[in-house]
């Protein structure tokens, strides 16, 4: 298995993926529409301009090359456009995910590792958060993925898909060796915010609710530094002949959004200037994963655990950024 198709390449985990990837000797080509995604982002010869809900464009890339197996990041981001404008979400994370099986189907290629969410599983009835919590997403983009999810199994009896749906939690930081990294328009993520804040580059950053049933009354989250994720993509990747399903991607710590803008001001040197702002709509208390499945089954751990090692990437990439 050596060809790898990544779809959303050029976005944000897909390109640090696609970087780790080529250095473990995989040649990736690289799909992406450029929507969100950045053409300076993709580390790979191979670069196709392609849209997900343009069936034709995807059939021409199977045609073109030898296809192994995909990993797909193209996906549509923002939780609260999605309740705005579902139609988008579903046509394009929906959509255009059967328009990709369809292709891939199509040309027998039937190993596929996917960009899930911990959005799937909705409100959290405990935590940590496992692989057997009810699914109950609250909004359309979570709703989406795991509608995708369904069908991948249903794809996996009747015409024997082969798939891991990786449910990511709160992906974070930077490369290391900073030559790529985090760069969204609209930025709506905490980290960058308040790195951003702290250059100066923003107002401040507003602390979306501080009466949250936690130590500190802020959200706490599950950071997973997106080297991380790249690596569990490859294990994912490379476990498909004996394993199809579904895992969570996370580190298992949870951190405060007080103790994020801490650990930046400790990383960077620097104040952060914070406002107090009232709760976002849809924001669970605490969201954090019980990681076990993920080592047991692929063999796979977070090599970055303390959040100021994630910071410090991301920070790296707010000071020095190529786009
Ligand atoms: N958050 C915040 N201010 C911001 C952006 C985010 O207080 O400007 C909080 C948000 O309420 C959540 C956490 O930071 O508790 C992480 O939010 P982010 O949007 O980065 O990821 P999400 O958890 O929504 O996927």
């Amino acid at each position: 298995m050596k060809n790898i198709l990544v779809v959303g390449g050029a976005g944000y985990i897909g390109s640090h993926t696609v970087k780790h990837l080529g250095q473990q000797g995989y040649t990736c080509i690289v799909a992406d529409n450029l929507v969100y995604g950045h053409r300076e982002a993709v580390q790979s010869p191979f670069f196709e301009l392609a849209d997900l809900q343009n069936p034709a464009s995807l059939q021409a890339i199977f045609s073109k090359y030898r296809i192994d197996a995909v990993i797909h990041f193209a996906a549509y981001t923002y939780v609260g456009e999605s309740v705005e404008d579902p139609r988008k979400y579903y046509h394009n994370n929906l959509v255009g995910t059967i328009n990709l099986l369809d292709a891939m189907l199509d040309h027998g290629v039937k190993k596929i590792v996917f960009s899930s969410s911990c959005a799937t599983y909705g409100n959290p009835l405990y935590t940590p958060m496992d692989e057997a919590h009810p699914q109950k997403p609250i909004n359309p983009y979570g709703q989406g993925k795991l509608m995708v999810e369904t069908i991948f199994a249903d794809y996996a009896r009747a015409y024997g898909l082969r798939y891991m749906a990786l449910r990511y939690f709160n992906a974070a930081g930077c490369s290391h060796d900073g030559d790529l990294g985090e760069s969204h328009t609209p930025e709506t993520h905490l980290i960058p915010l308040v790195l951003q804040a702290i250059r100066g580059e923003r107002e401040c950053i507003k602390i979306f609710g501080t009466d949250y049933d936690t130590p500190d009354g802020t959200c706490q989250r599950d950071y997973i530094h997106v080297e991380d994720l790249a690596l569990a993509h490859q294990l994912a990747l490379e476990k498909l002949d004996s394993l199809s399903g579904y895992i969570n991607l996370g580190t298992g710590i949870k951190t405060s959004v007080k103790e994020i803008i801490s650990a930046a001001e400790r990383v960077t040197g620097k104040p952060c200037p914070v406002q107090i702002a009232p709760r976002r709509p849809g924001d669970p208390a605490i969201l954090f994963a019980a990681q076990g499945k993920a080592q047991q089954l692929l063999g796979w751990q977070p090599r970055y655990t303390h959040i100021d090692d994630i910071i410090r990437t991301a920070w790296q990439w707010e000071c020095h950024k190529k786009f």
